[in-house]
């Protein structure tokens, strides 16, 4: 099975524009003292008389290789680190950035950060296994000492910013702002004396994360107007949250972020279009509207999916019932599997039609079918080998990294027996 994360390792150090979301490599000279590094997710190092001003500190797992890398090129300590947000990639490498003995940085978050914190470590478990779906490609049971156990140690934020702050450290001044986007608790920094933005996942060299499966609420109209703000800043050089940095082009710069603005309140308009005519239940809504595409190799679905960003929309305006009046209080879904398959003719029967259906290029109709199969008859191995398959080849046929994991998690399911749930 192809999983899209380790295009990371295949675009090391390729060009931005190639790479686009996965891109890998630094520390790059990004402006006079200024350091970029990206092993999945980015890492800013702003020199100054004091020690360095880090923007985000990677992953658990990132965060070692970014440092030592980062270390040859300066040894100053860390005096400040901003997290652009409470997200394990952002902000839990921290640790191999510090120099041995050096006093504790001073951390600095937006506030909601600490809810964020307390939420994750409430759900351990339950992220430990969203994510084992979306970034591994598979729904095995929570592995104990994961990502997610972490955030016991998360570092604790002295500094918390409300709406904005400016910092000055060692002669640098750093003015941050919050916005809701991603996440509830977003920063973007800008450095004026370097003419450098950091604005954290609010930028990302691909179709914004604004939709994302299983994950909790984004916010694409606030996003929209964070993008707008900050592309009248004048910044010269973009370190973004994933992918390669944008050097000294502010023109590009800004035609970067006035684009995603645009491809987020596109979508958004359409979303709300649909809602106005009648609230049609969910799932119409979302096989209506048509996503904005773009030829822009920062704005390819090559992490979210469109259609996703289509439902986070509907679900914020929509609530959760999704229109249809059998799931507004539904039977356990395994006695709606049997019955279908009841009336289809026994389980075989349904993968029978669901592959007639495939075949024909239908696989979103053949998915139905072939997930009341599995529902219906988990221990059959013929029905097991042939969701499998069918979700595997689905997974091939997917552009996205979420689209492309959850379904890879839906084969291993299905080839265990274990319908996905
Ligand atoms: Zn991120």
């Amino acid at each position: 099975m192809r999983n899209p994360l380790t295009r990371m390792f295949e675009f090391r150090d390729a060009p931005p524009e190639k790479a686009q979301f996965f891109w890998t490599g630094g520390p790059v000279r990004a402006a006079p003292g200024v350091w970029f590094q990206s092993a999945y997710s980015g890492v800013t190092a702003f020199e100054t008389a004091e020690g360095l001003v880090l923007v985000d500190s990677g992953a658990p797992m990132g965060g070692p290789s970014m440092a030592a890398a980062l270390r040859k090129q300066s040894s100053l300590p860390v005096h400040t680190v901003v997290f652009t947000h409470g997200h394990v990639d952002h902000t839990l490498g921290l640790p191999a950035f510090l120099i041995p003995g050096q006093a504790p940085p001073r951390v600095v978050a937006h506030r909601a950060i600490i809810a964020r914190f307390d939420r994750y470590r409430r759900t351990a478990a339950h992220n430990q296994r969203i994510n084992a779906r979306q970034f591994a490609g598979t729904d095995e049971a929570a592995r104990p000492g994961g990502a997610f156990d972490l955030f016991g140690s998360a570092p604790r934020p002295d500094l918390l910013v409300d709406d904005q702050a400016e910092l000055e450290v060692g002669g640098l001044r750093f003015e941050l702002r919050h916005a809701r986007g991603e996440t509830d608790d977003h920063l973007y920094v800008f450095c004026p004396q370097r003419g450098v933005l950091c604005p954290g996942d609010l930028f990302i060299w691909a179709v914004p994360n604004a939709g994302n499966p299983q994950k909790v609420q984004r916010y694409p109209w606030d996003w929209a107007a964070a993008l707008r703000q900050m592309a009248t800043l004048g910044a010269r050089t973009m370190c973004p949250g994933h992918g390669g940095p944008v050097i000294d082009d502010p023109v590009r710069v800004e035609r970067m972020l006035t684009e995603t603005a645009d491809y987020l309140e596109t979508l958004v308009e359409r979303t709300l279009s649909a809602l106005e005519q009648g609230s049609p239940p969910h799932v119409d809504v979302v096989t209506t509207v048509l996503a904005p595409t773009s030829e822009a190799p920062w704005l390819q679905p090559i992490y979210d999916d469109p259609e996703f960003l289509v439902r986070n929309v509907v679900r914020y305006f929509g609530g959760w019932w999704s229109g249809r009046p059998s799931e507004l209080k539904p039977a356990p879904r395994l006695e709606v599997a049997a019955e279908m398959a009841r009336l289809a003719g026994g389980p075989s029967a349904l993968v029978e039609r669901a592959a007639e259906l495939a075949a024909a290029g239908r696989d979103r109709l053949a998915a139905h079918l072939y997930d009341f199969a599995l529902e219906a008859a988990p221990d059959d191995p013929a029905v097991q080998a042939a969701v499998g398959g069918f979700y595997e080849r689905r997974a091939e046929a997917e552009r996205s990294l979420m689209a492309t994991n959850l379904f890879n998690a839906a084969a291993r399911s299905a080839r265990r027996g274990s319908p996905f749930r």
